[in-house]
């Protein structure tokens, strides 16, 4: 786990990103649901979204910033909860999804998840 010179998110950070968009990918227009039951085991969930990093975690990632602080790196503030698919995609072809896009997604998919949560409240 440790031993690399990655600024990798802590578990719970990682869980809180995923909670805040209800476990779906912030890509627009995915919304894929990322966790759910194991099929055989009743005490599993599968996980199968990707906490990832806006301004990569090591020197030579995507969307890299030296001017960073590992502190920064490896803040909530620092991911987007993505479905592995996407989570891949913005890192592959990282030219096309820069970090102030991933940014804006990012906040876009908390706002329409924050107004969803009080509609449902509000309908209580
Ligand atoms: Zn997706």
């Amino acid at each position: 786990m440790s031993g690399s010179n990655r600024d990798d998110f802590t578990p719970n950070n990682k869980r809180i990103m995923a909670e805040r968009v209800s476990w779906k990918c912030s890509f627009p227009g995915c919304g894929r649901n990322t966790v759910g039951p194991h099929s055989d085991d009743p005490t599993k969930r599968i996980n199968n979204g990707i906490a990832a990093h806006i301004h990569a975690a090591a020197s030579g990632g995507p969307r890299y910033n030296p001017q960073m602080t590992p502190e920064e790196r490896k803040h909530i503030s620092n991911g987007i909860w993505m479905c592995r698919d996407h989570g891949n995609l913005i890192d592959t072809d990282y030219t096309v999804y820069s970090a102030s896009t991933l940014l804006d997604w990012k906040a876009q998919a908390e706002k329409e998840l924050q107004i969803a949560l009080n509609y449902q409240l509000k309908s209580l």
